[in-house]
């Protein structure tokens, strides 16, 4: 049977979305907004529907508009991405209503593992630990509140149980900042996500951010991909990942990995997903899963030689497809730095034309990106330009090759954080691998003032 997929997504997602689809024989369909006209992936897709004004609540968001071009094309599944619908359960739903396959798990899933208390939960009875923490209803009591979170211990995490994307989250360093913060991230909660619900959260004080890949068929096989290590962030978002993640006990290791995979078949998953940890002392805290691609899968695609857009469509659209995990072998290492449109230091977006721009290439290198010379950068949407992905036999053969490729790579006319991947790939703590999520920002920064 042919297929037919509506990309409800934009930038390098929607491109790597078509070249998958474009291997399997899949037949695509472009949705873009006004502000997205000039989209690289729109000249490879057999066929463009605009869905609104280039406002993304008014299109990317607008789940009736990418619903009715859904309809017209004749498309009998939709694909993601990350980012915009792709955790909004009732967008899955209305998807499930109108009889489109949501490329991912179904929409009470989606909503079940978006809610970080009730995902916590979850993982708690696969057996995984989690961000130690208090996660049932809060009274309204102000005294038994302070009780509470003296009993969780300062300084500890107020955050939205629908938060994401690095937002909805307070640290509170002590007793005189919780009432007030407290307030403050549930309206704060209520306004970004529409559901002020928190909980509280230890803080954990130097971790790294260690995540696990997980590919499931929703018929009971589950394999993982091995760990990546996203713990150089900026303002708790990623700006370079790798995999696998190092210096890890590889007993705890083995214990974790099983684990994701109860957590998975426990509660019969299909799609691709991902399980993140905190890891700190020798210990893995869980503290969430994502139910989509992540921006940082190609790094884990690279150490197994496993597509893992193409086993999400292969899923989704019931072609045959193994998932076995003996045959998943790792072989070396894999980088990837985010390049954005944004100060390298003061993260400020910078939208704007590309007036030259030049990828970089050869071996081991993989350039995933839609931006092109006489690209006008949108000021509307997610900064990203490009990922830059490096892979060889070592971490540091992997760290010079980025170096290498970075410096072919160059962009005239906007401002990007070219120039941070530079310096992070020449750094002493970067390349001893002793970095934990508080680096870039406590640290490197400070030294390099
Ligand atoms: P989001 O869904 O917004 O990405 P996460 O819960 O995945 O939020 O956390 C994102 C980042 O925030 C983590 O990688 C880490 O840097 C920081 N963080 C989250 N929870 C804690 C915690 N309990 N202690 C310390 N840092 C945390």
């Amino acid at each position: 049977m042919s297929h037919k997929v509506l990309i409800a997504n934009r930038g390098e997602i929607a491109l790597r979305a078509i070249r998958a689809c474009k291997e399997l024989g899949i037949k695509t369909v472009a949705v873009y907004s006004q502000g997205d006209k000039n989209l690289k992936h729109l000249k490879f897709a057999d066929e463009t529907v605009c869905i609104g004004p280039a406002s993304p609540l008014e299109s990317y968001l607008n789940a009736p508009s990418i619903l009715s071009a859904a309809e017209v094309t004749n498309t009998d599944a939709i694909y993601p991405g990350y980012g915009f619908l792709a955790e909004d359960f009732s967008f899955a739903e209305k998807c499930e209503e109108s009889g489109f396959k949501f490329i991912g798990p179904n929409s009470e899933t989606i909503k079940m593992m978006g809610d970080k208390i009730t995902a916590k939960s979850i993982a708690e009875k696969a057996g995984i630990q989690v961000v130690p923490g208090y996660k049932d209803d809060l009274p309204d009591d102000p005294d038994k509140i302070h009780a509470i979170a003296k009993n969780v211990g300062y300084p500890l995490m107020i955050k939205a149980t629908a938060g994401g994307g690095g937002r909805g989250m307070r640290l509170i360093e002590s007793e005189d900042e919780l009432l007030d913060g407290l307030e403050i991230t549930m309206q704060e909660a209520m306004n970004a996500f529409g559901n002020k619900v928190v909980y509280f959260e230890k803080f954990i004080s130097n971790p790294r951010h260690i995540e696990v890949q997980i590919v499931a068929d929703g018929k009971g096989n589950v394999i993982h991909l091995g760990t990546r290590d996203c713990s150089i962030q900026r303002r708790h978002q990623k700006l370079i990942e790798e995999a696998p993640a190092s210096n890890i006990n590889p007993e705890l290791l083995s214990n974790t990995l099983d684990a994701c995979l109860k957590l998975c078949k426990d509660i019969n998953y299909e799609g691709v997903g991902t399980l993140e940890f905190l890891y700190e002392n020798n210990a893995f805290y869980f503290i969430e899963m994502n139910t989509r691609i992540q921006v940082e899968h190609p790094v884990s695609e690279m150490i197994t030689g496993f597509d893992l857009v193409k086993a999400q469509l292969k899923i989704a659209l019931g072609i045959p497809t193994t998932l076995d995990q003996s045959k998943i072998s790792f072989r070396g290492h894999a980088i990837e730095c985010r390049i954005n449109a944004e100060n390298p230091r003061t993260f400020t977006p910078s939208p704007g034309l590309i007036t030259k721009m030049h990828p970089p290439g050869g071996f081991g290198i993989r350039f995933d990106s839609h931006i092109y010379s006489g690209y006008e950068v949108p000021p509307y949407y997610d900064s990203l330009l490009a990922k830059i992905i490096t892979t060889a036999n070592s971490r540091s053969s992997c760290i010079k090759r980025m170096m290498s490729a970075l410096d072919e790579f160059f962009v005239e006319g906007i401002e990007t954080n070219h120039s941070l991947h530079q310096e992070l790939m020449h750094d002493d703590v970067f390349n001893q691998n002793n970095h934990t999520i508080n680096y870039l920002e406590n640290e490197f920064f400070k030294n390099y003032e």
